[in-house]
């Protein structure tokens, strides 16, 4: 079984409940922790920022508090690749700390520099940046702002997963298998594992019926063999 869902958003980009919501279908599932991890603001149609962030980050205060006793709530952020080696982690010190980082390139977002604009044609018009760099891209950014773990990797553009593994198992940042859809494959993953990286498995809820729906990665990962790499999995 998963212990803990670090991958979930809500009302506040494009998800359907509340934080609350959110964290007592987490309690339901019977997890031990739940982060509450929204698109970072350089989203340009899912971006939480300003205001709402800080009102997300005082809501998530207070979820924390009032549900010490069942679940442990966490602040997360997933951020954005915006350039080679940059993230889009809000500075401000009323925001920090976040608990748990994700990072991932994503579509909608603008490119800040020539790299990431070859990532975004790749993106729409499939045509084939090196995968390599994109992977050493990720990590640098990931060495940057103190990252823990790549959400969906290989999502929208090609990632080389060796070359991420290698260098996530250097930095102690994790791979997302990601139970909303399939980004690695199962060569992949064996690679990543056999490379001495490990995993965590996110549930990627956009909605508060899907917190703690690990059915799809758990039986990636399962299927792989790599289910003893999974950070967050207990057996039995
Ligand atoms: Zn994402
Ligand atoms: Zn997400």
């Amino acid at each position: 079984m998963i212990i803990a869902d670090y991958h979930t958003h809500t009302r506040y980009s494009h998800g359907t409940g509340t934080p609350e919501d959110n964290v007592k279908a987490a309690i339901d599932r019977g997890l031990s922790r739940i982060a509450i991890s929204e698109h970072a603001p350089a989203h340009m149609l899912f971006g939480v920022h300003g205001g709402h962030l800080r009102a997300l980050r005082k809501e998530v205060d207070r979820l924390a508090q009032k549900y010490a006793a069942q679940i442990e709530v966490l602040m997360g952020l997933e951020c954005n690749l915006t350039a080679y080696g940059r993230a889009d982690l809000p500075s401000n010190a009323d925001l920090a700390p976040f608990d748990v980082l994700l990072l991932a390139y994503h579509k909608g977002v603008f490119p800040l520099d020539g790299f990431c604009l070859a990532r975004t044609a790749e993106a729409f018009l499939h045509t084939q940046p090196d995968p390599v760099r994109t992977a050493n891209a990720l990590l640098a950014a990931a060495e940057a702002y103190h990252i823990h773990m790549f959400a969906h990797p290989g999502l929208y553009v090609r990632a080389d997963i060796p070359t991420l593994a290698r260098g996530a198992k250097e930095l102690g940042v994790l791979l997302e298998i990601n139970s909303a859809r399939v980004t690695m494959s199962q060569e992949e993953l064996r690679a990543t594992a056999a490379l001495g990286a490990a995993f965590v498995i996110g549930s990627d809820a956009h909605s508060p019926a899907r917190v703690g729906d690990f059915e799809l990665a758990l039986s990636t990962a399962a299927r792989a063999g790599v289910l003893e790499h999974v950070v967050n999995y207990k057996a039995g």
